[in-house]
């Protein structure tokens, strides 16, 4: 896959579309990544307890990867990557500048 957790992405569908992230957890299975405060869902707890208070919580939901694109460390732009072999590892790079994103 080729976005990885820590990566900031920019999110091309959905109701975030436009706004950028980090991501916080990547689904290599799934194509999918998790980023941070964005794609929220509502959750409502219920109460355990009686006299417990049921509260809302906002749980990011992953987002497919297809649906974002990697925003370059080097030249800030949303781009795609592209593979770069050297020293018998494999580094992504940016297509629009070529710089390695290790
Ligand atoms: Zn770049």
């Amino acid at each position: 896959m080729k976005i990885k957790k820590g990566d900031t992405v920019l999110i091309i569908k959905g109701k975030d579309r436009g706004r950028t992230g980090k991501v916080i957890k990547a689904l290599p299975k799934e194509n999918r990544v998790i980023v941070e405060g964005l794609n929220l869902v509502r959750k409502h707890i219920k109460p355990r307890t009686q006299g417990e208070k049921g509260k809302i919580v906002e749980i990011p939901r992953s987002i497919a990867v297809a649906n974002v694109k990697l925003i370059c460390p080097h030249c800030r732009k949303a781009t795609r990557v592209g593979y770069k072999f050297e020293d018998q590892d494999k580094y992504r790079y940016c297509k629009k500048c070529q710089g390695l994103i290790k």
